[in-house]
């Protein structure tokens, strides 16, 4: 079954073995019947072990960059729930309008920055979900957020 959010990729941009695949199967659209079936089938008859793999390799690299940030809060010093089925920190980024052009999820980019030597702390910091809100608020709305602070000062809430 080909991905219904990917287009195929146009003649000229394969490589000269993908290009032979496809005219192999251009010319035997029964052979490729059989094969996409065939994948279909074991995708089918494999599909829980391969989420398994899937999530236990994410998770394995989301908890490494996790414990390269410090694996805390930032702000209020909660600790990582390694155990929590949808993570309790948050990737921050640092620089938000530098980062936007980087379209990589955080964990890969920040495999990417230690791998160029780069110290992924520069770019990112570990914050929970209350804390996350709260700092991109502020990074949003600069005026709203003093006002906010105004107003919590004085009416005592801060
Ligand atoms: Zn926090």
């Amino acid at each position: 079954m080909p991905d219904p959010k990917r287009p195929p990729k146009p003649d000229s941009e394969l490589t000269p073995e993908s290009r032979r695949n496809r005219e192999y199967y251009r010319k035997n659209p029964d052979k490729h019947e059989q094969m996409t079936r065939w994948r279909k089938d074991w995708y089918l008859k494999n599909k829980l072990r391969i989420q398994i793999q899937k999530k236990s390799y994410q998770k394995g690299v989301r908890d490494e960059c996790v414990r390269i940030l410090g694996g805390k809060c930032e702000s209020c010093g909660e600790l990582y729930n390694p155990h929590a089925r949808i993570s309790n920190l948050e990737f921050d980024h640092k620089f938000y309008i530098q980062s936007k052009v980087i379209p990589k999820l955080p964990h890969w980019h920040i495999q990417r920055m230690i791998r160029d030597g780069l110290d992924p702390k520069t770019q990112y910091m570990l914050l929970c979900h209350t804390c996350h809100m709260g700092i991109t608020t502020l990074r949003r709305h600069h005026e709203k957020a003093k006002n906010i602070v105004a107003l919590a000062t004085k009416s005592g809430i801060l």
